[in-house]
């Protein structure tokens, strides 16, 4: 029988992600807004490893399933790393992705294009019921612009101009995103863990 992967989030965006970029696994792929009575795992840790862990165990554990989970920051040179872990909630809690990226072009202000240096890191993170982690980080290099460009993707995409390329991540397709993203680069890491889940 196949076993079932839980994937530990509850933004759409990024399960929508997570699922276009895993390959085909023999696996049966579940969201955590299937499992009634699930929550979102307080993300209240120093590193996006701890946060990404702390995701992946407690869906594990709720869920009975092994649970993949990612934990994602932007880390501006400029701002000596930060919003970083605290991307989310960088505007104050609950902010919007609107709020985030008005807060993140009014810091950066006056800043010319050499100075805008940024990346994104992401952390994916496989847990089991019984606590059985791994963990893979991928990074991508880019720069903040000054103003937001393109439709696609979500968070602080429309800011964030690839490293040698003129498009922000917005203004690429999904498939152009997925196949390059932080997010990709990180999930590939665990996949041959989660080849062998079978
Ligand atoms: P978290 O991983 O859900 O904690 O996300 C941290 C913050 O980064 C949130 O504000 C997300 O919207 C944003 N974020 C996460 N992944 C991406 C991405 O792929 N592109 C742009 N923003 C992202």
């Amino acid at each position: 029988m196949e076993k079932t992967l839980v994937i530990a989030t509850f933004n759409v965006h990024k399960a929508g992600e997570i699922l276009a970029i895993l390959p085909g696994l023999p696996l049966r792929l579940r969201t955590l807004a299937e499992f009634p009575g699930a929550g979102p795992a307080v993300e209240d840790g120093e590193t996006l490893e701890e946060n990404a862990l702390k995701k992946a165990l407690a869906a594990a554990r709720f869920t009975g399933a092994w649970a993949l989970a990612d934990d994602t920051g932007l880390e501006v040179d400029a701002l000596g790393g930060a919003p970083g872990v605290r991307s989310a909630r960088y505007a104050g809690d609950g902010a919007s992705y609107a709020d985030n990226n008005a807060k993140l072009l009014a810091a950066l202000a006056g800043v010319p294009a050499a100075g805008r240096g940024a990346r994104f890191a992401c952390v994916a993170a496989l847990a089991s019921p019984s606590g059985e982690t791994a963990v893979s980080r991928g990074t991508l290099e880019g720069r903040i612009t000054e103003q937001a460009r393109g439709s696609g993707g979500f968070g602080y995409d429309p800011l964030f101009e690839l490293a040698g390329a003129s498009r922000t991540l917005s203004e690429l397709s999904d498939a152009e995103k997925n196949a390059l993203s932080h997010r990709a680069r990180a999930l590939a890491g665990l996949l041959p863990l989660l080849r062998r889940l079978q």
